[in-house]
């Protein structure tokens, strides 16, 4: 083997940018559907260079030397993003084998053949509610049958971090890189899941009725979310056409212009094997950061598109300035979904519905319940997820992912509705996401009370919540969730203006 050149620390920084934005735009390609087969393996094997263990001792080694708290974070987060190629390098053709699988796998619905992802994009538009089940079956059961490659690459991926990292305990690796513990954090989630249980209740028996109407099951299963998600029976008032012309107006009585930032590329084309799920991907920030949507029609195509804008307005606002690392890598997601989550929360002001489709003021009253019924669901769904991902990742060393343990109970009890537990392992997030999205659900709260009480009630289109967010925006990804928390002068754990947000109270 021949013996690469180690490079120093800035070095390092500027060729990882370079494997960063070509592995990005590689997701893209795959997920917006231009290119059919995904080849990160080939990008990883090009910039092999990059992720050697010797490469790796040597940022650690940086580290332990740097002498401020910026530089020693800095390097912190370089050798993670070193280790984490170490690891891909090694699965990268695992990686890429499962994801083709997914690709190519298909099923046949009404004597038509689909392919799994658009099977589960026509699950939000399909008005039946027993084709719905029908469907849902047919994905649940192939989408399972890739449950065990998954398994098999969580565990060579465990095996490969806890060995590098020198922890092997995917709980305490976490929370390690995180800087928080995921058991408070779930302590304090299930109460404030429990202190919204009952308002949760009074909307989802109004909202089943409406949504899904009289000949639902008791206990209807996962197959009608995405349903349930667009306000389908609503699509006439959340139309598809009007969507990205609404939302680009509500980012624009916030104080940003859209259109009118180069640096953000929208992708808003419908292809076949595009992912219907949205997404931002900051191949460069602030230059280059593509937001893509896949519009279906109905209200989720709004929140999706807000959803995505607040991180695509966040990266492509930081500070050109910062060093490369604090624009684009961080410890975790938790801080760029506060700002994700602050936009879309817009989406859930009466007067927002009244404004944008001209409707009366019970109806955007009854518009904006819709979308508090749809949040309390997704919010108390993300607490049972990580409840369970604990018990998944505390077991792992004797079980190896082998069992669902509980997660069809833990999530059907949270939400009234039928999670299969064969949905387990493809419905788990890598590095406790699911953690980052309830931290983000904690602060985003804090932030609004924060607005309300600077900006006032109409902080949801005024310029001023716009200047706010840029001070925020331009800190890139160096702050941690936890220091927003602070800076808005909350506990991080302050989970008082959630609950009231959720209770309407
Ligand atoms: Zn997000």
């Amino acid at each position: 083997m021949s013996t690469t050149a180690i490079r120093s620390p800035q070095e390092y920084e500027g060729a990882y940018e370079a494997y960063y934005a070509e592995a990005a735009e590689e997701v893209r390609a795959v997920r917006v559907g231009e290119k059919e087969t995904s080849e990160q393996a080939a990008i990883v094997a090009r910039h092999a260079d990059l992720f050697t263990r010797d490469q790796l001792e040597a940022l650690r080694a940086a580290e332990a030397d740097a002498s401020d708290a910026d530089g020693r974070e800095r390097l912190y987060r370089l050798h993670k993003a070193c280790e984490g190629g170490i690891v891909d390098a090694e699965l990268a053709a695992r990686k890429d084998e499962l994801e083709n699988a997914l690709l190519a796998a298909r099923l046949t619905f009404d004597g038509e053949e689909l392919p799994l992802r658009a099977a589960e994009a026509r699950l939000a538009v399909i008005p039946e509610y027993a084709k719905r089940d029908e469907l849902g079956e047919l994905v649940r059961t192939l989408d399972s049958s890739f449950n065990e490659p998954r398994r098999d690459l969580l565990a060579a991926r465990d095996g490969l971090e806890g060995g590098l990292s020198g922890e092997r305990d995917a709980v305490a690796r976490t929370e390690a890189e995180k800087q928080i513990s995921l058991r408070e954090l779930e302590r304090v989630l299930r109460q404030a899941s429990e202190d919204v249980s009952a308002e949760y209740e009074r909307l989802r028996e109004r909202w089943f009725e409406r949504l899904l109407g009289p000949e639902r099951a008791q206990l209807p299963t996962n197959a009608h979310v995405r349903w349930l998600r667009r306000l389908s029976p609503l699509e006439a008032t959340y139309r598809k056409e009007r969507s990205v012309e609404v939302c680009v107006e509500t980012v624009r009585q916030l104080g940003f212009e859209l259109e009118a930032i180069p640096n953000i590329r929208l992708d808003l084309e419908d292809r076949p094997q595009k992912n219907p799920r949205a997404c931002v991907i900051a191949a460069d920030p602030p230059e280059v950061v593509h937001l893509v949507t896949r519009a279906q029609g109905g209200l989720s195509d709004y929140q999706a598109f807000l959803h995505e804008a607040g991180h695509a307005l966040h990266y492509a606002s930081c500070d050109p300035r910062l060093p490369w690392t604090f624009r684009a890598l961080s410890r975790d997601h938790a801080l760029t979904e506060i700002y994700s989550f602050i936009v879309e929360a817009v989406s859930r002001r009466p007067a927002w519905h009244a404004l944008h489709f001209g409707l009366s003021e019970a109806e955007a009253e009854e518009g904006a319940e819709a979308t508090r019924f749809l949040e309390a669901l997704l919010f108390r769904r993300y607490a049972a997820k990580l409840r369970f991902e604990l018990g998944f990742w505390d077991a792992f060393p004797a079980e190896a992912g082998g069992s669902p343990r509980d997660y069809e109970p833990l999530l059907t009890a949270a939400t009234g509705i039928r999670y299969d537990e064969r949905g387990y392992i493809s419905d788990l997030d890598a590095g406790f996401y699911s953690a980052d999205y309830l931290r983000a659900w904690i602060r985003s709260a804090q932030l609004g009370a924060y607005l309300q009480h600077e900006v006032g009630a109409d902080w949801w289109r005024s310029e001023r919540t716009g200047e706010i967010l840029r001070g925020l925006f331009a800190e890139g990804t160096r702050p941690t969730s936890e220091d927003v928390a602070r800076r808005l002068g909350f506990d991080p754990l302050d989970t008082g203006p959630l609950v009231a947000e959720l209770n309407a109270a």
